[in-house]
């Protein structure tokens, strides 16, 4: 291992014999803190010193196969202590006292030929309903990860989608790009988006996925330095390893039908969960597509499940409403005034919308088995 008191050693013999430069390429994951003696001839102490703390690298750990991902560690500056012999200006022992941590994430709820097909951005009230058709008549469980402003708009159908057993996911409110907003911004998006989902079909849900989604295979911690916050505030986090790309256009037009379809079909065996869009733009074809998906991924024994135990409805009553009414009271700024009494209204909504949830038989169960 070259690493930073290996390499001050190497330059200085190299020094000694006559080297006039010394070029470093980066393999991998080279830490930065090389940098503080690169180019210094002659390193005094402090600069030594500064070897002793180590910052977390930007590289990722990624263990597992499933498509929902589980924060195990974020980032640690390591400690590293040192014996340096003035005599010949080099390092003669180093120890490390604690690594440095990088983010350590679990991809979990990998399983054999069975995929989950959840659907973005919706309720569109063009797309969505057309979509539930599909699903009820194959008899076929969906999850739905909905944004706040379209179902503030369309609350019937996600009323209607939870009615016909479906899961229920949260995918921000106002669809923002997730690595540019603020934290106080993201608990906004899902906090509001929560209430909206609790006032209205009388549950809360666990699940999140963030606009845009997440790369399965991310290389750098700067991609993921936000997802920790969703999962401290107790969700799920959801990706999908098979893209329809039903999102992309060509000339201003939705991909063909059967792009849609071969796109699934040549990943349909590398992940389980299977991403579509139900609204947020021109989803013909992905309405033509999905029934022949369906037919297809049964014809090659795949079964189609949810991606993660419906068990979000009994999902904790977290204490995040309070986290609310003080982002509610110093909001003033970047909502529109009619999204907020959208929020304010949910909430007198909800006690009454639970009581009544709760007397009637949960769709959701004919699915339970699902995994
Ligand atoms: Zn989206």
């Amino acid at each position: 291992m070259l690493d930073a008191i290996t390499g001050y050693n190497q330059l200085r013999a190299s020094e000694r014999l006559g080297v006039q430069g010394t070029v470093m390429f980066r393999l991998g994951s080279l830490r930065y803190f090389h940098l503080a003696y690169l180019g210094r001839h002659s390193p005094d102490d402090a600069i030594r010193q500064t070897l002793t703390d180590i910052a977390p690298g930007p590289d990722l750990i990624l263990e597992g196969n499933g498509d929902v991902w589980r924060f195990g560690d974020t980032p640690k500056r390591g400690k590293r202590s040192f014996t340096y012999d003035a005599a010949t200006d080099l390092f003669t022992d180093e120890n490390y006292e604690a690594y440095p941590l990088s983010y350590d994430i679990d991809q979990i709820g990998a399983a054999k030929k069975k995929v989950a097909i959840t659907f973005d951005d919706g309720p569109d009230p063009r797309w969505t309903p057309q979509i539930l058709n599909i699903l009820k008549e194959k008899s076929v469980p969906g999850t739905f990860f909905v944004i706040g402003v379209a179902t503030s708009e369309n609350p019937e159908i996600l009323k209607r989608e939870y009615a016909e057993g479906h899961e229920i996911g949260n995918h921000t409110y106002t669809h923002p790009n997730f690595d540019e907003i603020t934290k106080t911004q993201i608990r906004w998006e899902l906090n509001l988006t929560q209430r909206l989902i609790e006032s209205t079909i009388g549950v809360k849900s666990i699940l999140f996925r963030p606009p845009y989604g997440i790369d399965h295979q991310p290389e750098y911690a700067e991609e993921v330095a936000q997802l920790p916050i969703a999962q401290d505030m107790g969700y799920l986090i959801v990706g999908q390893k098979i893209d329809s790309h039903d999102w992309q256009q060509v000339a201003g037009a939705q991909i063909p039908e059967q792009e849609i379809i071969n796109n699934v079909m040549r990943q349909a065996e590398d992940g389980n969960i299977i991403l579509f869009h139900d609204g947020g733009g021109d989803r013909a074809h992905t309405v033509l597509a999905l029934p022949r998906i369906i037919d297809a991924l049964r014809a090659q024994g795949l079964r189609i499940r949810f991606g993660f135990r419906p068990h979000w409805q009994n999902a904790r009553r977290s204490d995040d409403a309070a986290v609310d009414r003080r982002a509610l009271a110093g909001s003033r700024g970047w909502l529109h005034f009619r999204n907020l009494s959208l929020a304010a209204r949910g909430n007198r909504h909800h006690l009454y919308r639970r009581h009544r949830a709760g007397q009637r038989p949960r769709a959701n169960h004919r699915h339970s088995g699902a995994d």
